[in-house]
């Protein structure tokens, strides 16, 4: 695997895959079996995989946050190489930001809920790194996980409204056995809180349940959050039953639509969000 540290050496590198069939894989490091199925389905469908890791300081509302993010490069490196990933863009702060960038992007009603209201700027910040590693990689295909469904409904509208000729696929989310879904910020995490933390998947797949049992959304969100009570020390932000393709909430199921339950809070200082989907 090659390693490489700045975008000039990158663009000059790729020039002579410039007509393969490139996926990438953007991520923040830390790496998890989660990630390692994102490098996987570039590894079957593309001729080169390339993946970023770069803990991207323009996406984080809180600075404790960014400073206490996992950083574990010589394993990842280990990581990557033994899967089989061709190139690691592993770029420096200045590399990727000469200056501040003034640049805004708006994301209309998409940003306005969840993750977008409860953390202001994160997707300008992702917009802006996504843009970048884009334009740097020029991509085929990219991977991007369910683990953050909100932030793979931002890129695709980016895709979109910016003409790239990139195909956008979105991978199932990895969990661990107690259905906790794989994160970076699960090794701050200690043995018991691991353990507590399988209550959010099953708070929803409880609002599942019974909202395909007949009950109202208010009704199915009242008992989950009442299951969390009992199971769970966690500081709720939201748990919210959403269209799974806008993301805005709903007031009632319908059979054959899609939906999203999406959660997220604090488990002691430590940010965590899940989701799953259905369909009603
Ligand atoms: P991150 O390093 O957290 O920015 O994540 C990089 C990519 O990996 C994003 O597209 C995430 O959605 C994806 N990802 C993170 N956790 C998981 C998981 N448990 N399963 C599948 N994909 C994941």
């Amino acid at each position: 695997m090659v390693i490489i540290e700045t975008a000039k050496e990158l663009i000059e590198y790729l020039k002579i895959y410039r007509n393969k069939e490139l996926g990438f894989v953007p991520t923040m490091g830390a790496l998890h079996n989660g990630h390692l199925s994102l490098i996987d389905a570039s590894l079957q469908a593309n001729e080169i995989t390339v993946c970023s890791i770069f803990v991207n300081p323009t996406q984080f509302n809180d600075t404790s946050d960014f400073d206490k993010y996992p950083r574990n490069f010589d394993k990842d490196i280990a990581l990557l190489a033994e899967r089989g990933c061709d190139v690691l863009f592993l770029p420096t702060l200045e590399s990727m930001y000469q200056r501040e960038s003034l640049l805004s992007f708006s994301f209309g009603a998409l940003e306005c809920v969840m993750e977008g209201a409860h953390r202001a700027g994160h997707f300008n910040g992702v917009a802006l790194i996504v843009s970048k590693l884009f334009n740097i990689i020029k991509p085929s295909r990219v991977y991007f996980g369910q683990k953050d469904l909100q932030q793979c409904a931002i890129i695709q509208s980016l895709i979109k409204d910016l003409s790239y000729d990139i195909e956008f696929n979105m991978c199932p989310i990895i969990r661990e056995g107690n259905g906790l879904a794989m994160s970076s910020r699960n090794q701050r995490l200690s043995e018991s809180e691991k353990e507590e933390a399988k209550a959010l998947f099953a708070s929803l797949e409880l609002t599942k349940t019974n909202l395909l049992s007949g009950k109202s959304i208010k009704e199915a969100v009242d008992l989950s959050k009442e299951y969390l009570k009992n199971n769970i020390s966690f500081e709720l932000e939201y748990l919210e039953v959403a269209n799974a393709e806008t993301l805005q909430e709903i007031d009632s199921i319908e059979q054959g639509q899609e939906y999203a339950i999406c959660i997220a809070g604090f488990l002691g200082r430590v940010r965590l969000i899940d989701n799953i989907v259905f369909v009603g």
